[in-house]
């Protein structure tokens, strides 16, 4: 499998790059728009061809770039029928899967950070978008988060990947990569809880600043990020 984990330095925001062998197809999970040319060159570089983009959620803090790469690669675009995004050309649940040569990623729906976030899984991996983060949560104050879905997402669905399984979220701002939900289970502050009341609480105890574009990038991602500059 060809493998990438890219950084946009102004969003904290990790893209991944999957393949399941050089000359095949590819997928790029939570492109960031101003990062689209790096992406088209290293995608030529490693001789994949981009099949599909997907978006874990609709994102507050950077503009997607799956309108430009579909502008510019002819790819299909992907978010979950959850997120109400007329502009992309797939739209999919849980139970289905993400595919792209013999690569095979199902679908789990995870809400709680926002009502339309999703997680990706394969056999030894999962992308978890914003809802579990390493040693962290997505916040759940906006876009219709819900602390109580984001429990049972964590709780009934992530946590219950094998202990093994590889943690790669869409963010990290302290310099982590990736993690194991073994590790998390253990180590993550936010799920130390006794229940999903103490959850509930914990999450509406934070106060946050909102994120900086939250205004211009969640109108812009509802049009896959073409329509930013207007
Ligand atoms: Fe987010």
């Amino acid at each position: 499998m060809i493998f990438r984990q890219l950084y946009d330095h102004t969003s904290s925001t990790y893209t991944y790059l999957l393949a399941e062998r050089t000359g095949g197809e590819a997928l790029l999970i939570d492109p960031v728009l101003e990062n689209t040319g790096q992406y088209i060159q290293l995608l030529d570089q490693l001789d994949v061809r981009l099949v599909l983009a997907a978006d874990t959620h609709i994102h507050a803090d950077h503009v997607t770039a799956l309108g430009s790469l579909r502008s510019r690669t002819d790819c299909a675009t992907a978010m979950g029928e959850k997120t109400g995004a007329e502009c992309v050309s797939v739209r999919f649940n849980e139970g289905e899967k993400l595919c792209v040569d013999n690569l095979h990623l199902d679908i789990l729906y995870t809400p709680g950070h926002t009502d339309d976030s999703y997680s990706f899984v394969l056999p030894d991996r999962v992308f978890t978008g914003d809802t579990l983060l390493i040693r962290g949560t997505g916040r759940t104050d906006f876009q219709n988060g819900d602390p109580a879905a984001q429990y049972d997402s964590l709780f009934d669905k992530l946590l219950r990947l094998p202990e093994e399984t590889l943690v790669y979220p869409a963010h990290d701002y302290n310099g982590m990569t990736v993690s194991t939900i073994g590790e998390e289970r253990q180590h993550n502050p936010r799920l130390q809880v006794s229940g999903k009341q103490a959850y509930i609480d914990q999450m509406n105890a934070l106060v946050l600043d909102d994120p900086r574009l939250i205004d211009i990038a969640v109108p812009a991602n509802r049009s896959c990020g073409l329509k930013h500059a207007a």
